[in-house]
């Protein structure tokens, strides 16, 4: 008899008590039967007990048969007061067979039971369905094609372990019970074991519930009882295993587990996702490479979440169409699933061309995308195809306000639902990416304006010696030689001036745009500072290589530039230091640049547009030449000062005046004369920027004196020969003054003799202007020119200094006292102020004050000092000094 036919038995008793007949078909495990109204089946005559009777289902270990087992009152022990009769024999138990007669104490009450096969789901509908089921049944069952089971069961209605079981109600029981030999023979399953697990029987000790179980040795496990959770498809039980020792049996209740099972994984999952998360928010925060850090981050996330896949794209605007579009940049993958970055295709996508706008407006958006291949748009069914992605979960990532790009989770093999959690470690997590990505942006940012030159883009002064040093490391190691080139652009002031500096700038660039074409990597070209450019070559084979290169690099000058409607002709002048190539004393990279621009200025020395190359000699070269070289740093790094001369009213001792007196306090030399720099600084034509800074300082200076209630006096400052022919001078003291908010009455313009008479139309021109602005204007050094005053009538002036070798020859010159004596009265009949320099004794300021020049400067009253003791000085004298008043 096959299984399906064995199922296809079914149970009947035709109830007959007061009420007349019934018909019950028994599909339930079990049953109470008896008048309480409670009952399952309710027996309708006083004669039977309240709870007369149970019939329970009993099924066979070896098939999936089962009958029913009539009981005499319940498993409590209690019985009916009148009995259960079975084919007339009073009964506390049996087995029923189909035909049997039950009688509930009285006659007159009682149930036949059938059972029947081959009966299918319709007929036994009809049965119960019709007018009178019991008369139907009946008809039926006197049919002739009815098999009716006479002697099913082996009945193990007497052995004892059936008794046992019943007294425990597994046949009863919701929980799935076997029952299996020590060897695996499965001797028991109740109801729920079979209808729970119908593979149990055939799959037998293969099946997921008996595996590693069987066959079981009793020293296998100490105790005997123990639990394990066994997975069951989809569902999970645990199993508690009772060990029958006597008997070699396993008794294994099962619970299934899958509700809680499922909440611990969530738990657990949630648990593993949080742990994930602040290991990869602790790794951006720490690890300072930010590729290692989101290559970390991804491993991570990839693990911790168990997906295949995870992508960051880039948005980028799409270089031939224009609309937006993105590109892969980082990506992790599980072993075995294939990467996508390699690939073209994970490039330069379209978002318009794909039909992803949506998507990329909901990720703008700051919401998330998830979607698999069932149940999204089909231009992102496309994309999740074409990438062999089942299910996605996608967020945005920003850097600062800009939508950068997005991050994807993305399982390969199997669809998946994404959990809350896996969506908010996704939404943590991209906003700590964020984050850091506007860190890195920001770093990067940083580092490159740290290490380029803003208007040519070049590396700077940092980055070349940081190059320079890895190089000289590398060229060391292997035996190899290297040069580096200081480039510096002939008489680049000389456009400046004229051109302006926008004009300068562009020039520069143009330069720079030449250049970069000869010098190509791992060869570094840098802009030094103004015109300056420096160059890093290696490996170089020797001296007359270099020089070769050297000499192509001067032709890039060959051809004119052509900027803005200009032809700009310039040339270039190459100092190159070369590495020796087994040298025992090893150069810093200081000293090689050093060197290179020691070479630079012989370059400069031979007439400019040529390369020079350092040799060992030139090192001990002119102290000049390297102070030369040192002086063209002095002012950007702070070497410069402006110390301050007071003039003092020889009637009165008050100060009326203060001369401005550069001063270079020279890091190895202590104080430089402005004597021994100030030609050097004309000739080199630095001049004008750094007497445009001690003008500023001076006039700056002055405002603030009299911001503090100081008394205002009279700030002289100095212009050079070059300073004085500038185009733009006038231009420029007008905009310092307006700068400084110094009233122009209180500056004094100083030009020598000499300066003044060189051109004397030129001159004129000029001081008018100056004049025109309201400043004063003084004749320094007078009386070294042998110039007449006639001439200088013709100047709108205010001032003659008569120069200190005068007042030094005083005492010893007889002659000299006349000529200073005639000096005062001629000036003081022009209308000019006098003041007498280099005065150091009580004598020669007795002279003067006789010969009625009321206004002195020298060492006498005060040397040259900084701000700070001038203003000790102006304070103490406040009150009672008596001031020059300005001549308007
Ligand atoms: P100068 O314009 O004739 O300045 C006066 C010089 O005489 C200053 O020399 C001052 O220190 C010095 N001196 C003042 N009183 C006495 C004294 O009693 N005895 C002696 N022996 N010397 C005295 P310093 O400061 O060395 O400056 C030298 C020259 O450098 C100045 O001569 C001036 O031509 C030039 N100079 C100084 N500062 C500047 C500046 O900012 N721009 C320009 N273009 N030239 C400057
Ligand atoms: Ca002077
Ligand atoms: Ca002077």
């Amino acid at each position: 008899m096959s299984q399906s036919d064995l199922q296809d038995i079914r149970h009947f008793l035709v109830m007959s008590d007061l009420q007349g007949q019934r018909l019950i078909c028994l599909n339930a495990t079990s049953y109470s039967l008896g008048r309480n109204p409670k009952n399952s089946i309710v027996i309708y005559s006083q004669a039977v007990s309240r709870h007369h009777a149970m019939l329970l289902r009993v099924t066979s270990p070896e098939s999936n048969l089962f009958w029913f087992r009539i009981i005499d009152g319940g498993l409590n022990g209690q019985r009916s007061t009148n009995g259960v009769y079975v084919n007339g024999q009073r009964v506390l138990s049996r087995d029923l067979r189909h035909g049997d007669l039950v009688e509930f104490g009285v006659q007159a009450v009682k149930a036949d039971y059938f059972a029947l096969t081959n009966l299918s789901n319709a007929q036994c509908e009809d049965l119960l369905q019709a007018e009178d089921p019991v008369l139907a049944f009946l008809d039926f069952n006197r049919g002739e094609h009815v098999t009716v089971i006479a002697e099913p069961i082996a009945s193990l209605e007497s052995s004892e372990a059936s008794i046992l079981r019943l007294a425990s109600f597994p046949e009863l029981m919701e929980m799935p019970v076997v029952e299996i030999e020590f060897g695996g023979r499965i001797t028991y399953l109740n109801p729920a074991a079979l209808n729970r697990f119908p593979q149990l029987r055939t799959q037998g000790q293969h099946h997921p519930l008996l595996q590693k179980l069987v066959p079981f040795t009793p020293a296998s496990e100490p105790s005997q009882t123990w639990y394990r959770t066994v997975q069951v498809d989809d569902r999970y039980f645990e199993q508690t295993i009772h060990c029958l020792d006597e008997s070699e049996l396993l008794r294994i209740f099962m619970t299934d587990v899958t509700a809680r099972h499922q909440a611990e994984q969530e738990v657990s999952q949630r648990d593993r996702l949080m742990r994930a998360m602040a290991e990869a928010t602790q790794c951006l925060l720490t690890e300072m490479n930010h590729t290692a850090a989101l290559a970390k981050v991804l491993a991570i996330l990839g693990e911790a979440t168990e997906v295949d896949r995870i992508c960051i794209y880039e948005n980028h605007p799409d270089p031939e169409q224009g609309h937006l579009a993105m590109s892969l940049r980082t990506e992790w993958v599980r072993p075995g699933i294939p990467p996508l970055l390699p690939q073209a295709q994970s490039q330069n996508r379209n978002y318009t061309a794909l039909g992803l706008q949506d998507c990329y407006q909901t990720l703008l958006h700051g919401q998330m995308i998830q979607g698999s291949r069932s149940d999204s748009s089909p231009a992102l069914q496309a994309f999740l195809e074409q990438d062999g992605i089942q299910s996605i979960l996608g967020q945005g990532l920003m850097c600062g306000l800009e939508f950068w790009g997005h991050i994807s989770l993305q399982t390969c093999q199997q669809p998946r639902q994404w959990s809350r959690q896996e969506c908010d470690l996704l939404l943590t997590l991209a906003s700590s990416l964020s984050a850091a990505l506007a860190r890195h942006h920001a770093e990067a940012d940083i580092r490159y304006r740290a290490t380029h030159d803003v208007l040519t883009g070049l590396a700077n002064r940092a980055l070349f010696t940081e190059h320079l040093s890895e190089a000289l490391q590398h060229t060391r190691s292997q035996q190899q030689q290297l040069a580096v080139m200081f480039l510096d652009l002939d008489r680049f002031k000389d456009i400046n001036d004229r051109l302006g500096h926008s004009f300068g700038d562009r020039l520069l660039k143009a330069v720079t745009h030449r250049l970069q074409s000869l010098i190509v990597a791992p060869n570094l070209l840098a802009r030094w500072g103004g015109d300056e450019f420096t160059i890093l070559m290696y490996p170089i084979a020797d001296e007359s290589t270099i020089l070769a290169i050297g000499h192509q690099i001067l032709s890039a000058f060959d051809q004119p530039f052509q900027l803005q409607h200009h032809e700009i002709h310039t040339s270039a002048s190459l100092g190159i230091a070369l590495t020796q190539p087994n040298n025992h004393y090893r150069l810093t990279g200081d000293q090689l640049i050093r060197q290179a621009d020691v070479a630079l200025y012989k370059a400069k020395n031979l007439g400019r547009n040529t390369c020079s190359l350092y040799q060992p000699q030139d090192g001990s070269g002119s102290a000049d030449l390297e102070l030369e070289r040192d002086l063209r740093y002095a002012l950007e790094r702070g070497q410069l000062e402006v110390f301050y001369q007071p003039q003092v009213n020889l009637l009165t001792q008050g100060i009326s005046g203060l001369e401005a007196l550069l001063r270079w306090r020279h890091p190895s030399r202590g104080m430089v004369s402005p004597g021994l720099f100030i030609p050097m600084a004309e000739e080199r034509g630095w001049i004008t920027e750094i007497g445009e800074w001690v003008l500023r300082e001076a006039c700056t200076q002055a405002r603030c004196w009299q911001t503090a209630n100081l008394p205002s006096v009279v700030m002289s400052v100095n212009l050079s020969l070059r300073q004085f022919r500038q185009p733009n001078l006038v231009e420029t003291v007008h905009h310092i003054l307006r700068s400084s908010g110094l009233d122009p009455r209180y500056l004094e313009l100083e030009i020598t003799e000499s300066v003044a008479v060189e051109d004397l139309s030129f001159t004129q021109h000029v001081l008018k202007e100056l004049h025109d602005l309201g400043v004063r204007l003084s004749i320094d050094d007078f009386g070294t020119g042998y110039s007449s005053l006639n001439r200088l009538q013709l100047l709108p002036l205010h001032t003659l200094k008569i120069d200190q070798s005068f007042i030094r020859d005083l005492a010893h010159n007889a002659k000299v006292s006349h000529i200073v004596a005639a000096i005062v009265t001629l000036g003081r009949s022009l209308g000019l102020d006098l003041i007498a320099e280099g005065v150091e004794q009580p004598e020669q300021a007795q002279f003067l004050k006789s010969i009625q020049c009321h206004t002195a400067q020298g060492f006498l009253f005060h040397r040259p000092m900084s701000a700070d003791a001038v203003t000790a000085i102006l304070r103490e004298t406040q009150g009672h000094s008596c001031l020059l008043s300005p001549v308007l």
